[in-house]
């Protein structure tokens, strides 16, 4: 399948959902490779080392002899493979201003290395254009994280409708797999409130796993690893292990 993890709202953790489904996946022994499409490039950073960057899916994207293959690094976790971001990325749009294929190059660029992974997990930049575009173009299946807070579900009626959009003409067979409740503080009311918002909103295509706030999951990217190696034993390690099952079971 591949996923990719979207929501126009700045630090809702996609990067975080991004970084764990992925690492997941590979700990579950699925070939993944986790595209960085943040000019941001946290995804990049948790894995790999950016001197080892010299190009990046930016590169692979904007220039017609440059494919996929020339840009993804294995990195230390076995199954686990990525197509690094660099802030260049933040160019695309410009690049891309005009070409008639604007929308499709991840799609073009992705097809001929599919055969090699069972999973690509796509991590969104905070924005609905051009490269968020590019994601639901080419992903099967997608995933919205919405982070437990009071203006939670603002900006997802921009959010669907840009999904209405592409599934009308670029990509009818986009799904959306779910949405995953993040941050949550089981302590609270209005937590509590939240999530009853997003469920009736969402209904069935909430995922039963919700990931709670926790320092742990804040910290690990710091620490160059996924919550699987950084806290194995952790309420986050558990939650996104579940969440990768759920997502999984409903492919
Ligand atoms: P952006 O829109 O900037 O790309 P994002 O949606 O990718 O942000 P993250 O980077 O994953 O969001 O998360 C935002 C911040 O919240 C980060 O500092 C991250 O470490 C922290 N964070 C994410 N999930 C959790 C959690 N469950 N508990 C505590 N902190 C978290
Ligand atoms: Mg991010």
């Amino acid at each position: 399948m591949i996923v990719a993890i979207a929501n126009q709202k700045g630090g809702v953790g996609k990067t975080t959902t991004a970084i764990n489904l992925a690492a997941a996946m590979a700990l579950r022994g699925k070939r993944t490779l986790l595209i960085d499409l943040d000019p941001q490039a946290n995804s990049t950073m948790t894995f790999l080392d950016m001197k080892a960057v010299t190009r990046s899916v930016y590169d692979a994207i904007a220039d017609p002899s440059l494919s996929m293959r020339d840009v993804i690094i294995q990195s230390s976790m076995e199954n686990l493979a990525v197509a690094p971001s660099r802030i260049a990325l933040a160019k695309i749009e410009a690049k891309l201003v005009g070409e008639l294929d604007a929308h499709f190059r991840l799609k073009d660029k992705l097809e001929p290395v599919l055969a090699e992974y069972t999973n690509v997990v796509i991590d969104c930049p905070p924005a609905l254009g051009l490269l968020t575009v590019n994601a639901l173009v080419a992903a099967t299946h997608l995933l919205i994280p919405i982070q437990s807070s009071y203006f939670a579900l603002e900006g997802t009626d921009d959010l669907l409708e840009t999904i209405e959009k592409v599934r009308a003409r670029p990509n009818p067979a986009l799904r959306i797999l779910g949405v995953v409740i993040t941050m949550h503080d089981k302590r609270t009311a209005l937590a509590r409130d939240i999530r009853a918002q997003i469920q009736k909103v969402f209904g069935g295509k909430v995922f039963k796993t919700v990931i709670t706030k926790s320092v742990r999951l804040e910290e690990s990217p710091a620490y160059k690893e996924s919550i699987f190696t950084f806290a194995p034993d952790s309420t986050g390690a558990t939650e996104y292990y579940r969440l990768c099952e759920e997502v999984m079971d409903r492919e």
